[in-house]
């Protein structure tokens, strides 16, 4: 049984856009994909399949080498490649200029998904006002589903859902185009680490299709002289085994020990890293780019030790879906200890000192 009354109006969003399909914008640095490409094709591939359309991925560089099988593997049905020499280092123009170009020229797709990093942050807004379409910033969940408007009394079916955490993490909102001007693609970026990798599987087949812009003078007015990566980083901590992070109180003193953990952890053999919360961020303790959070790093290690964090839902959006979640701190009311799997009620000062010991004789929490 359907939400709306009978007698409404019923169109579907592609038929009303005219366009059909779910694309994926997978971003290649240095030749490389970067991984939130991998994990956008998940939901890509679910909403295709729930849609009963293809999905595409868009790659945009100066090499792209396996990228394009590496994406089929991953749920692709077809790549399309813009590849020009020009293109080793991103800049604004010319990606918005191939990107737009393709949805207007040759293909719309009804969903189009980028990962929320500086380019994608950049890109997306750029792109969606090129060709009329809306973006919604920072989803962590992706789905498709109908929308009745009372007013008009008109439903439109298989629309983006995208959700997104909003008023500081307090309330869950599901954003959908405006059903009295529907604009495609419906376009949703999300943060690295918010979704999982499909299974790559190499024995899937798709289409590679070169795509060349119709370059405007003007696009490449900006070059690139040099790139230095310098102690900004990021620190990818998407992908380590075990991640251990302070928060204020920890100071100066309480992040060598925790370095001095996580050291201890290397020496195992364990893929570690070391991370932090905003306020210790804020206070200087820990550089920016090793945050977790809403405002941070998402992350989900097997391992998630939390040395005086209180948990704030802010803290915890980047953390929560971590396998084991083990919490050092001195209040057992606190939300940390309250959610996480193993709590150690103490000061960190005696507490990670101790772990410290008992890892290098061999203790691996497990993994
Ligand atoms: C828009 C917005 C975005 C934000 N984004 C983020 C984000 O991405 N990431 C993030 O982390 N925060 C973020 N915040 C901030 C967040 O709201 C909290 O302020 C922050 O997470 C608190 O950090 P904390 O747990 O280190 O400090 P506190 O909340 O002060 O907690 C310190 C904890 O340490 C314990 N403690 C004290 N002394 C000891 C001791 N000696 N030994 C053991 N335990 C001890 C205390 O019991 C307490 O639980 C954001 C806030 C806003 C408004």
């Amino acid at each position: 049984m359907s939400d709306w009354p009978e007698d409404a109006t019923v169109q579907r969003f592609s038929d009303a856009t005219s366009s059909e399909g779910v694309m994926v914008f997978a971003e290649m640095v240095d030749g490389h994909l970067l991984n939130v490409g991998r994990e956008l094709m998940g939901p890509g591939r679910e909403m295709a399949d729930h849609l009963g359309v293809t999905l595409s991925a868009i790659l945009i560089h100066h090499s792209v080498g396996d990228a394009p099988q590496d994406l089929i593997s991953l749920g692709a049905d077809k790549v399309i490649v813009v590849e020009d020499a020009r293109l080793e280092h991103y800049t604004t123009l010319p990606y918005a200029r191939a990107l737009s170009d393709y949805l207007t020229n040759v293909h719309r797709p009804e969903i189009l998904l980028m990962g929320a990093t500086t380019t994608g942050r950049d890109l997306a807004p750029r792109v969606a006002s090129r060709v009329d379409a809306g973006v919604t910033a920072d989803c962590t969940k992706l789905s498709v589903g109908p929308f009745y408007h009372r007013k008009t009394k008109s439903v439109t079916t298989h629309m983006l859902e995208a959700h997104r955490p909003s008023f500081g993490e307090s309330k869950l909102a599901c954003i959908m185009s405006n059903p009295e001007q529907l604009w495609a693609p419906a376009m949703a970026t999300a943060r690295p680490g918010i979704f999982v990798a499909p299974a790559s599987d190499s024995s899937r087949t798709g289409d590679v299709e070169a795509f060349s812009p119709d370059w405007q003078d003007g696009d490449f007015s900006v070059e690139v002289m040099d790139v230095r990566r310098g102690g900004g980083e990021r620190v990818d901590l998407g992908h380590c085994k075990i991640v251990v992070a302070g928060g204020i109180p920890c100071g100066q003193t309480g992040f060598r020990e925790i370095h001095d953990l996580v050291d201890a952890l290397k020496a195992q053999g364990l893929d570690a890293e070391w991370g932090a919360s905003r306020a210790a961020v804020d206070a200087g303790h820990a550089p920016s780019t090793r945050q977790i959070g809403q405002t941070g790093q998402s992350i989900r290690p097997p391992v998630y030790i939390a040395v005086a964090i209180s948990g704030a839902p802010q803290h915890t959006a980047g953390m929560k879906d971590s396998e084991r979640i083990v919490a050092v701190n001195t209040d057992e009311s606190c939300t940390m200890v309250q959610s996480a799997d193993a709590a150690i009620i103490g000061d960190y000062r005696e507490v990670v000192p101790q772990l410290t010991e008992k890892v290098k004789s061999g203790f691996t929490f497990g993994l």
